[in-house]
């Protein structure tokens, strides 16, 4: 088998998609007569976008010789990639080995940074490869040389594609037909919409050519939406085999242990209350006993924030997401044990006002019955929030990220849908 590897060539501005790239070769090595045993959309480190870009990467297996399969990804790349764009920096990699270093490399570059270097020391020795710009295309295209060896749990996408004059306008998608399929098919598609934002999480915004995505657990439930889907005229379809909705990017850590540009599941407890900021991101601290971390929900996670701002100290969590400037960007918590009491200023045990302070170490009184308290009091608190696993909605959730709906979690779950 020969498997072409290839990198993100998407382009923000003038809106070109590597999923794109990788149906046309796809379709381009169908027409020649070769057989396509699947294609692969990977993700790679979500960390990875706002740096070096290049958070996707796909592979298509093929019977191909490498030559032709090599020609063929090269010629579609240089055809349809943006290099307009100093961001898009393309590679594409072929082998007929896919060896055990190859799948280490593929399960790192999802959860660190990978240097040019350390792909290349990765490439399988009969590897023929062939990047552009900055060269830095070749971390993602030697990924995806190892991806399909990475993991065993896969999941599917079947992405439709705009008839090429559409491409930038508009899109036309009848959203009662995507919220109806959406309902039929949950929990076996997922992250098509946010029934509470009322948003088609499915349908991008950008210009590039993917009308639509159907995200799921089997190809047979991802092809029936897209059966029930009705929109403008689709030019093609392809079906993925993805790692999406997997958490694969999530390593398990101690604080102490964490570093930027990765993504952790982390224990700790609640040491400052919730606190919303400016934006409305709303910010809190988890603490080991050793070590303290600032954990965020950003505004556009919507209503997860409304979970979150009900934390407390002393709350025992885990928390999941990437860290970035040394803050745990929060895209799922486990609350495992609430705290149920609050230390509180006393009462006066005559008059029931709130006592005052009598000064550093000195306590508490109350002014006008001259009452006297040592300090502080325990007293007990009504929680609302729900012990388990609460997630960031739809609308916020990386492709990356594990909706709660996909199950195996130890603990109860409050899915958002
Ligand atoms: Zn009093």
């Amino acid at each position: 088998m020969t498997i072409i590897g290839l990198d993100d060539t998407d382009s923000r501005t003038a809106g070109m998609c590597t999923t794109y790239v990788g149906h046309r070769i796809a379709d381009e090595l169908g027409d020649a007569g070769h057989t396509v045993d699947r294609v692969v959309l990977f993700r790679l480190n979500p960390a990875v976008e706002h740096k070096t870009r290049g958070n996707a990467c796909v592979a298509v297996h093929t019977d191909a010789t490498p030559h032709e399969a090599f020609r063929t990804a090269t010629e579609i790349v240089t055809e349809t990639a943006v290099f307009d764009d100093e961001q898009t920096n393309p590679g594409v990699a072929v082998t007929t080995d896919s060896t055990a270093p190859l799948k280490a490399f593929t399960v790192s570059t999802v959860r660190k940074l990978k240097t040019k270097a350390e792909a290349r020391n990765a490439l399988p020795a009969d590897a023929l490869t062939q990047t552009y710009g900055t060269g830095q295309g070749i971390v993602g295209a030697t990924a995806a040389l190892g991806a399909h060896r990475s993991r065993t749990d896969w999941t599917y996408e079947l992405i439709a594609y705009r008839q090429q004059p559409h491409w930038g306008t508009e899109r036309s998608v009848n959203a009662e037909s995507v919220f109806e399929t959406s309902k039929q098919l949950h929990p076996t598609i997922w992250d098509t919409t946010d029934s509470v934002e009322g948003d088609i999480v499915a349908v991008p915004r950008t210009p590039c050519p993917v009308l639509y995505g159907i995200r799921g657990d089997t190809p047979a439930a991802v092809k029936q939406a897209h059966d029930d889907i009705c929109s403008e005229p689709v030019a093609t379809t392809q079906l993925f085999q993805t790692n999406q909705g997997t958490d694969m990017h999530l390593q398990d850590a101690s604080i102490p242990a964490v570093s930027d540009d990765s993504a952790y599941r982390l224990s700790g407890t609640v040491t400052t209350d919730p606190e919303t900021r400016r934006g409305g991101h709303v910010f809190f601290a988890v603490s080991d006993g050793d070590s303290t971390i600032q954990c965020v929900a950003f505004e556009p996670t919507k209503r997860f924030r409304e979970t979150v701002r009900q934390l407390r100290c002393g709350d025992v969590l885990t928390v999941c997401g990437e860290v970035s400037d040394g803050t745990v960007k929060l895209e799922k918590l486990r609350v495992e044990k609430l705290t149920t009491t609050e230390r509180c200023v006393p009462r006066c045990p005559n008059c029931k006002n709130t006592m005052e302070s009598a000064g550093s170490e000195s306590g508490y009184r109350c002014r006008s019955c001259k009452t006297q308290a040592e300090g502080k009091i325990q007293q007990s608190v009504e929680r609302q929030l729900e012990c388990g696993w609460h997630e960031v909605p739809p609308c916020a959730r990386r492709h990356i990220a594990k909706p709660l709906v996909r199950g195996g979690y130890q603990a109860e779950t409050h899915p958002e849908t």
